[in-house]
């Protein structure tokens, strides 16, 4: 999906006015991109619809980076039909929380129910597992591999397994397990229940009814329809078809570990108008996240979490602030050492500076360079600058070897950390240069370093 829409935002990036003709530009390759991703044709066709009519709007025209705006709106209307709000488990409000797992075979249910459980566990609940898919041979055992590496009781139709010894004889029927599996949690003070079942091969077929009858028999609080985000155009149809037959609260990407882009959640969120409460990323049982809307965006449009990033730079940064520097850089005074420590400040303000790195995109390389970066850098950087007069701060070069010395003792430092500071604040300010001439995003430029 989005090596095309990267380019494409880049592009526009490099405009300061955009033309009718540029939006429906953009627009084209942002539906080029969602079909691509297997996006369901009618939600592409919603959404460019929704994209290009903000993008014409005032809302743009009147922006101080009218393609920076373009990238938000398109954001923004990926977050809006990914649900905005992470949607959190619904609990029951008396006796246990019943959470029923419907979707495909090889979906990841079974992976998902252990998933859950130990995800419970950890925010202080007590599930019980219960195997109602019989329709494989291993489907129960394969369950409780699950629940003992979760460290998480299962129920299941024979004896034998976790000390259960009033369990149903094999051969039960499944809707006899879940109803016995809701008794069982009931009696043994379980607050949630988690229901496996079977797997559907396609989206037709006895099964769905089976589905639909243990939900009739356990009364679940939520429905949680587990799709593999690798499925594609059929993303849609086959979350009709469970909508429809057995009906679902929630939705839980799995598989996003793969090569999908998460067009299906696009899709299935789209048409079911269903929240995606969890995403399932391997085959571990802590390979499992609780889904972001935003992020999902994000991941959609391959940007890391710039648009984040570019979010908090807006909130963090004052924008007066920011206009007075872009105002004196353009008319071609330079960066200081002064507006470098205002600009430090700021930068703290945006929070751990490590995790901002961490947004950046293109940084999934330097995980290395980001552990080893050190925060307290930057309280040694302020510490230099706030150690020099005012006049050294605004010309640097000034600084000999005996202001040098007094620099250092006034920070706690040493001189070749001062010498180490004033030659990357030279490569920062040549950069703020080259920006103030290529009219980028000068208060980002204090990260160059
Ligand atoms: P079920 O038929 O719906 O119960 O699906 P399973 O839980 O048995 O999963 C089917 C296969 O997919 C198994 O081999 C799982 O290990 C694998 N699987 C499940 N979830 C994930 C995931 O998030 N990522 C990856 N890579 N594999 C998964
Ligand atoms: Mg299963």
């Amino acid at each position: 999906l989005s090596d095309r829409l990267t380019s494409t935002f880049r592009n526009l990036r490099s405009k300061g006015r955009l033309s009718e003709a540029d939006i429906d530009a953009t627009v084209r390759e942002i539906r080029r991109a969602l079909l691509d991703a297997d996006v369901a044709v009618p939600v592409v066709r919603a959404f460019t619809g929704a994209v290009r009519e903000r993008a014409l709007s005032a809302e743009v025209s009147g922006a101080l980076n009218p393609a920076q705006q373009v990238v938000k709106i398109v954001n923004d209307e990926l977050v809006g039909v990914l649900g905005r709000e992470t949607r959190t488990l619904r609990f029951a409000k008396t006796g246990p929380t019943v959470i029923l797992l419907a979707g495909l075979q090889g979906a990841g249910k079974t992976t998902l129910a252990g998933k859950l459980a130990l995800h419970l566990k950890g925010q202080g609940h007590t599930p019980l597992l219960v195997a109602a898919d019989l329709q494989r041979p291993n489907a129960v055992t394969q369950l409780q591999v699950v629940g003992e590496r979760a460290g998480v009781p299962v129920f299941a139709p024979h004896p034998g397994n976790q000390g259960l010894d009033d369990v149903l004889p094999a051969g039960a029927d499944p809707v006899a397990v879940a109803r016995a599996g809701l008794e069982a949690a009931r009696q043994r003070h379980h607050d949630v229940l988690v229901v496996d079942t079977a797997g559907r091969l396609g989206v037709d077929g006895g099964l769905m009814q089976q589905a639909a009858d243990i939900r009739d028999a356990v009364d679940p609080d939520e429905i949680l329809f587990v799709i593999d985000a690798m499925i594609g155009q059929d993303a849609v149809t086959t979350a009709q078809a469970f909508a429809d037959g057995v009906g679902f609260t929630g939705v839980v990407l799995s598989k996003l570990d793969g090569d999908a882009r998460g067009g299906a959640a696009l899709s299935v969120a789209s048409v079911t108008g269903r929240p995606i409460l969890f995403a399932s990323t391997g085959e571990k049982l802590t390979d499992f996240e609780v889904f972001h809307p935003d992020r999902m965006a994000s991941r959609i449009l391959d940007m890391g979490d710039v648009l984040t990033l570019i979010e908090q730079a807006e909130k963090a940064f004052d924008a007066e602030q920011a206009e007075r520097m872009a105002g004196k850089l353009a008319s071609g005074q330079d960066f200081t050492l002064g507006d470098f420590l205002v600009q430090m400040q700021q930068l703290r303000n945006m929070g751990s500076i490590k995790k901002m790195f961490g947004m950046l995109p293109g940084m999934g390389q330097m995980r290395e360079a980001l552990d080893n970066f050190d925060e307290r850098e930057v309280d040694r950087i302020e510490a230099i600058i706030r150690s020099m007069t005012p006049a050294e701060r605004e010309t640097p070069k000034i600084i000999n070897g005996s202001r040098r010395a007094r620099i250092a003792k006034g920070s706690g430092t040493t001189p070749a950390e001062i010498n180490q500071l004033l030659e990357r604040f030279d490569a920062a300010q040549k950069m703020m240069r080259t920006m103030a001439r290529g009219g980028g995003m000068p208060a980002m430029g204090g990260m160059g370093s």
